[in-house]
């Protein structure tokens, strides 16, 4: 069959693709849309949408738990089930995408669900679900926004057993009674934390040395301290190496020679790039590579741009739809400026929130920098102090001292992602450390600790 005359097909329709497709189409291009699950992406069925309403209801049980010693007494008898109907009805609309499907068909674009392929320059094959092959010419382009699922380690036995995902953990009505998360990044922190909150008996296993291991040191000991202050149990150092499930329990033998029991299993350790089986051998790029390698301006190739978690920039939904923007300008020739990521922010929401932005100490060490740093916790700033209860927190910043500006900081603590934006605004806009030294704060917030870790640098 004749491939049909587009002028762009978007391959995968995660937070950036969506966005891309909806501008284009929008523009007055001719889009084809291509998602192969849901119109969206990982994020708002299975990521960060609802992994906050089950944090949402993790906090609120703990603010329930800081009561006591701050303004009387409260009992409170947790429940799981609001979460679950509020992910399900309210965040998914049971993980049906009809809603996001009509928003792009309004604005344009034709919406094929099917599994899509590069075969060429300009060239694609959508696998549709009955099986039969559409094939499209692309006289612009293709966008591939494939985006990433979940890893599971090559743990003996595990692949045989019912292991949760955060696909599945998503889906929960009912929490189990015990539960080992297996990775201690951003995902499993936070989901250990939500559900801990909930009652359920929590061990993390990580086997890197600490939790959150792209952040400041400082910051992964106080998330421990505070799991570990909940009643979390943290394995840090130590890795599963079988795995076993029978009559309803899973059974974990770790490299210390300890052994584990559980009601459920969550796997989150790391993401797979959806690279394998885009075609992208058909265009010279590399099908085996964990990312794929763009320009400034999204570019990977002739007629070809690729967007969010693969690109490697950061696998967050807030760069997927930065780069959307980028991208779209290229696609259709508007004035604007390309991809920059000196000031990339991030926040794990766990409780307390670690918000971070730029660079780490660490790397701009490794980056050859003059690094000065400055550090605050919060705990002992004035808002902390009236605050009391869960105010335990820092800031840590990172100046080039050679430029006399910010490239990094962190702000852990309540509300940590939002005390970030004020240094995200510092880093992106590399503001002058004397500008920041004459900046006048309110009180007592929590953010009027920034000028004390200016204060701070040495
Ligand atoms: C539990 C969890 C919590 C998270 N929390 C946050 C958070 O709080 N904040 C944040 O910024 N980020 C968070 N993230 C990360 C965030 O979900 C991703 O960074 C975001 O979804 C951007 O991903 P993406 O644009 O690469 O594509 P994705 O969202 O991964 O979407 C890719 C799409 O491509 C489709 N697809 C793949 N291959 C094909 C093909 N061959 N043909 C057709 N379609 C295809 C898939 O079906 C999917 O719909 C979280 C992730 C998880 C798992």
């Amino acid at each position: 069959m004749a491939a049909t005359d587009v002028d762009l097909v978007v391959i995968g329709l995660g937070p950036g693709g969506e966005a891309l497709a909806t501008g284009a189409a929008a523009a007055g291009l001719s889009v084809v849309a291509v998602d192969k699950h849901l119109v969206g992406g990982e994020c708002p069925y299975y990521g960060c949408i609802p992994s906050k309403m089950m944090i949402r209801g993790g906090d609120v049980l703990a603010e329930a738990g800081r009561v006591e010693g701050t303004a009387g007494e409260a009992e409170v008898s947790p429940s799981w089930r609001p979460v679950a109907t509020r992910i399900a009805d309210e965040a998914t609309s049971h993980w049906d995408d009809t809603v996001a499907v009509e928003r792009l068909q309004d604005a344009g674009a034709t919406v094929v669900h099917g599994t899509g392929r590069l075969t060429g320059t300009g060239q694609v094959a959508v696998e549709l679900p009955d099986g039969t092959v559409q094939e499209y010419a692309a006289s612009v382009g293709v966008v591939l926004n494939p985006g990433t699922r979940p890893s599971v380690p090559p743990i003996e036995g595990l692949a045989d057993t019912p292991y949760w995902t955060n696909r599945d953990a998503v889906k929960v009505t009912e929490l189990p009674g015990s539960l080992v998360v297996i990775g201690g990044g951003a995902i499993g922190c936070e989901m250990a934390q939500a559900m801990s909150r909930f009652g359920t008996r929590v061990t993390v296993v990580q086997h890197g040395d600490r939790l959150l291991a792209g952040d400041e040191p400082e910051a992964s000991a106080l998330v421990e301290e505070v799991f570990v202050s909940e009643g979390i149990r943290v394995l840090t150092g130590v890795e599963a190496t079988r795995v076993a499930y029978a009559d309803g329990t899973f059974t974990l033998d770790l490299d210390d020679g300890e052994r584990l029991t559980a009601d459920k299993l969550l796997i989150a350790a790391g993401r797979t790039p959806n690279l394998d089986d885009v075609g992208l051998e058909t265009v010279g790029l590399d099908p085996t590579a964990r990312t794929v390698q763009t320009d400034e301006w999204l570019r990977a190739g002739e007629k070809l741009w690729v967007l969010g978690d693969v690109t490697g920039d950061g696998a967050f939904t807030h760069v997927s739809m930065y780069q959307s923007e980028v991208a779209l300008r290229s696609v259709t020739g508007a004035d604007g400026p390309p991809a920059s990521y000196h000031a990339v922010p991030h926040v794990t929401f766990t409780d307390p929130e670690v918000g971070g932005v730029g660079m780490t100490e660490q790397q701009a060490r490794d980056a050859g920098l003059t690094v000065r740093t400055g550090f605050t916790r919060l705990e002992q700033s004035s808002r902390g102090f009236t605050h009391g209860k869960g105010s335990q927190g820092l800031i840590k910043i990172v100046e080039d001292a050679d430029r006399g500006v910010l490239v990094g900081a962190t702000a852990a603590g309540w509300a940590g992602g939002e005390v970030l934006g004020i240094l995200a605004l510092a880093v992106h806009a590399e503001v002058p450390i004397s500008t920041l030294q004459t900046m006048i704060t309110a009180f007592p917030t929590f953010h009027r600790a920034v000028p004390t870790a200016v204060a701070d640098l040495s």
